[in-house]
């Protein structure tokens, strides 16, 4: 199979220039990562930490946003499909017990 030669320049680091090479012995170049198709050094990475810390802080104290919608929604029909985070109507089957009892519940009144 072939691969980079050794110091073949793989790409630079989107937010500081730094050229990521095959091979190099530096943590920052082994600690380098491809990021949404792009190069982000290791020392790019350690300088983020505090703030991607404090995001995933706010992220795990907020909850998850379409619990909290489908709980406003129900009864309504409605809910937000967690994998498009569209809302969908929920499928209504006339067949189910508790639908069945509730209309038996409005004919008698
Ligand atoms: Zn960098």
């Amino acid at each position: 199979m072939r691969g980079f030669r050794e110091d073949a320049v793989l790409g630079k680091c989107t937010f500081c220039g730094h050229k990521v090479t095959e091979g190099a012995k530096g943590w920052a170049d082994r600690s380098s990562r491809i990021t949404y198709g792009r190069w982000v050094c290791g020392d790019c990475l350690v300088g983020m930490k505090d703030a991607v810390d404090l995001a995933i802080r706010n992220k795990d104290s907020m909850g998850d946003s379409n619990e909290m919608l489908n709980s406003m929604l129900q009864g309504d029909g409605l809910r937000v499909n967690p994998e498009t985070g569209k809302l969908e109507i929920v499928e209504t089957n006339k067949s189910s017990p508790a639908r069945l009892d509730a209309l038996k519940n409005k004919r008698k009144k």
